[in-house]
């Protein structure tokens, strides 16, 4: 790194040191041309992309708004609050790792339906019939079909917005 002092092309680092808490690397460097010392910083880039919504509105990426979505279609289900922190934990560490400024907010929606798909079906054809409704009719009538195939009494669950909705009994 150039000497901030003289501008000379080089400068030595003398000595390496972890902040207290780990997150930073604090670098004494030296120019050996000037023998001017000063420090420099280096931390993980860790910032959240921000969530564009339709009509192109941003937010910043909120994770318990994320947690709420999780918990709305997992009411009553019979998942560990542990396992749903895991999940939430994939996703923020997805968005992350992907070092994208801005993320569609149906990209969040399709990695919430990933891990709700492994966490609990129910919860999953809740959570999509909410949100697939608006986006894409045909995928989200396939994925029900899908799904009663697979789940047989599917059909019997409190779910309005596939049509049909309670039944009665007799
Ligand atoms: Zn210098």
């Amino acid at each position: 790194m150039h000497c901030p002092f003289c501008q000379h092309e080089d400068t030595r680092v003398i000595d390496s040191r972890l902040t207290e808490d780990g997150s930073t690397v604090r670098r004494r460097r030296e120019c050996p041309q000037c023998a001017e010392r000063f420090n420099t910083y280096e931390t993980a880039e860790l910032k959240l992309p921000a969530i564009v919504k339709s009509g192109e509105r941003r937010e910043p990426f909120d994770e318990r708004k994320l947690r709420v979505s999780f918990e709305r279609a997992l009411q009553k289900r019979p998942v560990s609050s542990n396992d749903v922190d895991a999940a939430v934990r994939a996703i923020v560490n997805d968005l992350r790792r992907s070092g994208e400024r801005e993320v569609p907010s149906r990209q969040l929606g399709e990695l919430v339906m990933r891990e709700l798909k492994n966490l609990d079906q129910v919860a999953y054809v809740r959570f999509a019939s909410v949100y697939r409704k608006f986006e894409d009719v045909q995928a989200f009538r396939e994925e029900i079909e899908r799904l009663e195939r697979d789940l047989p009494g599917l059909a019997d669950l409190q779910l309005p917005l596939l049509g049909g909705g309670k039944r009665e009994g007799k």
